[in-house]
């Protein structure tokens, strides 16, 4: 993942500096939590989470368990470390199945965030864990959704659910509610709902994804969000959380080199945790979301 190589690097600068030091004094702790701070911003984390990081990390610092340690450097870069796993979400979260299936899936966010991909992923890797995922294409917004989500389907040996033309088009809340109708009939253990999204959070699309929400009262709510986002990961989350109360996060393009800023963001400002990684176009660049793998690559 190159995701992070910049912020990265530049801790692993800031600690080596701080390795050369003995005991620590105050003035190398706050000088050592500044270029956090700094590295921070500019992999585009969002205020509110460095502040609130660097002062925690500052406190621990100036504590105890620094002054007493053996190794004082060693000791912060584990603070620091801890802290990262705290605002990346703490313990990894997996799915959470319903007891009487199916479990009802549902996909929202921005249009080109990488939902129907991440769809056709998930729908192929719930497959090979002994699943009967039903694909649903409730996408009616953009004319190629449905044909880009069935062709993601064929391509994960997934059935998929779609509208027959003519019939109930435009109506992507009864297109839902009778996917999930369908497989409970056809014994389809899961349902993932692909919803629509626009280029921009727009009230009218919130709406509808509230709606289907409500249609179906869906067991997860997966939101989708762009690592490359940058700055903007904030208020889109935000805006998410507010119209659909997702209750996970799924980061796509974590392959590309978006400078981290979303995946350091999104969890501690929405509370909700990353469940997800999607690390490129092919259908098997899926993974879990490990909290403490994730700030270990980071502090590499
Ligand atoms: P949707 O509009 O949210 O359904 O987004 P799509 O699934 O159509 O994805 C938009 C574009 O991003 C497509 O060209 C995908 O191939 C690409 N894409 C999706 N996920 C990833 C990913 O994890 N990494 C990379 N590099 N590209 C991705």
């Amino acid at each position: 993942m190159a995701t992070f190589g910049t912020l990265s690097d530049r801790l692993t600068e800031t600690f080596r500096n701080l390795r050369t030091k003995g005991k620590l004094t105050a003035a190398d702790i706050d000088g050592t939590v500044r270029e956090i701070r700094r590295a921070l911003l500019d992999a585009d984390v969002a205020l509110p989470v460095v502040k609130d990081f660097t002062a925690k990390v500052r406190e621990r610092a100036l504590g105890d368990e620094v002054n007493k340690a053996l190794n004082p450097a060693q000791q912060v870069v584990q603070i620091v470390n801890e802290e990262l796993v705290a605002i990346l979400g703490g313990e990894q979260r997996r799915l959470e199945f319903a007891k009487n299936p199916p479990t009802v899936i549902m996909l929202a966010g921005l249009q080109g965030s990488g939902k129907t991909t991440f769809a056709g992923k998930l729908a192929k890797q719930l497959q090979s864990e002994g699943h009967t995922p039903l694909l649903v294409a409730a996408d009616l917004q953009r004319p190629n959704a449905v044909t880009q989500l069935t062709v993601v389907a064929e391509q994960a040996g997934a059935t998929i659910y779609a509208p027959e033309p003519g019939n109930g088009v435009g109506d992507p809340v009864r297109v839902s509610r009778d996917g999930v109708e369908h497989a409970r009939r056809q014994q389809h253990d899961i349902v993932i709902i692909d919803t629509a999204g626009r280029l921009g959070v727009d009230a009218e699309l919130m709406k509808q994804a509230a709606d289907i929400r409500a249609a179906v009262d869906p067991d997860e709510v997966l939101f989708v969000i762009d690592a490359m986002i940058g700055q903007d990961a904030v208020n889109t989350a935000k805006a998410f959380q507010d119209g659909v109360d997702f209750t996970g996060v799924v980061l796509s393009k974590l392959d590309g080199d978006a400078r981290g800023g979303a995946a350091l963001s999104v969890a501690s400002v929405t509370g909700r945790p990353i469940m997800f990684a999607s690390t490129g176009e092919g259908l098997d660049d899926l993974e879990p979301f490990h909290p403490d793998r994730m700030a270990s690559r980071i502090l590499d």
